[in-house]
């Protein structure tokens, strides 16, 4: 499949520490970016099945909002195998946001790919996890998608952040105490929106949610049969909860679209509690803290852009 390719304005990342560091301050009381080594992510709590996020880095949208909503478009399903072939990037290392596979699981999920795709130096490992409703008490069953299964599905939508999965220099960002309105995510998207303007930047990575509470949702695990047709009835359909730190994040963010109709941040979680979903925000702005690492995007891939578009469910 060929896809739109773009690049990315790569500033350095001591020019992004500066940058980040101002517009969290803020929004947090305190604030601290700075340029680090990145640490062995093969280790807890993150145990991702390579060391880092460097190398050839690269943000994938694939699909979008419109294949789940207002109905579901049953015949948009992935392989993120072949997704790391179509962005040039075969043995990809793949962190990101999206839908389960409903065609391998049988249910609708949150997915939080975590991958290391096949052809590269290291075996293919699907480290991923998912999250959906327990039909018995309305709760959250977070499960590791390769206990069940083999296969490296995905569907419907995913925003994902590809690198060669190399050790190397990261940007550090600490933060404690939220003093704003924005959530974690946001407020470093619209740092850099405000920053660099019409030169979009593009930043994944990994943070922890070390302490506090979030709001978060889970899609139910049937589609909805009538037509979902703005952010009310998304959210009716939706399920909400409040999941308690520690809990790991896959944040994917572009401080602007330069025109492939982007979700502009798209942040899943998961955890060792059993705890995962969809992040909003946290709920204890006067208890939560933030460590987490980044790595900005040398280019942007679109895969399977949908063609007919809306603005509804992107929260
Ligand atoms: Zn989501």
């Amino acid at each position: 499949m060929a896809c739109p390719e773009f690049a990315f304005h790569v500033p350095s990342l001591q020019e992004l520490a500066r940058v980040l560091q101002k517009g969290l301050e803020e929004n947090f009381a305190d604030v601290q970016v700075s340029v680090v080594d990145c640490p062995d992510l093969t280790q807890e709590p993150f145990a991702f099945p390579a060391k880092g996020i460097c190398g050839k880095t690269r943000i994938a949208e694939v699909g979008g909002v419109p294949y789940l909503l207002p109905l579901v478009n049953r015949s948009r399903v992935y392989d993120l195998n072949r997704i790391a072939k179509d962005i040039k990037l075969p043995g990809a290392f793949i962190l990101g946001a999206g839908a389960g596979p409903f065609h391998t699981l049988g249910f609708n999920s949150e997915f939080m790919p975590i991958v290391q795709t096949e052809g590269g130096h290291r075996p293919p490992v699907n480290g991923s996890y998912f999250a959906h409703i327990n039909p018995a008490d309305g709760g959250c069953l977070l499960e590791k998608y390769n206990e069940k299964h083999r296969d490296f599905g995905c569907a419907l939508l995913a925003n994902l952040f590809a690198s060669e999965g190399q050790p190397g220099k990261v940007i550090e960002v600490r933060a404690k105490r939220r003093t704003g309105k924005l959530n974690f995510v946001s407020c470093m998207r619209q740092t850099l929106e405000k920053h660099y303007g019409d030169k979009p930047v593009g930043l994944g990575g990994t943070f922890l949610v070390q302490k506090g509470r979030v709001k978060t949702h889970i899609m139910p695990a049937e589609f909805s049969s009538c037509p979902l047709k703005s952010d009310e009835e998304v959210n009716t359909w939706l399920r909400f909860y409040e999941m308690a730190a520690p809990l790991v994040c896959l944040p994917v963010f572009v401080s602007r679209d330069p025109g492939f109709d982007l979700r502009l941040e798209h942040t899943h979680f998961f955890s060792h509690h059993g705890e995962g979903g969809h992040y909003h925000h946290d709920t204890t702005p006067d208890a939560v803290e933030y460590l987490g690492y980044f790595s900005p995007a040398e280019l942007l891939y679109r895969v399977d852009q949908p063609e007919e578009t809306h603005s509804f469910g992107r929260d």
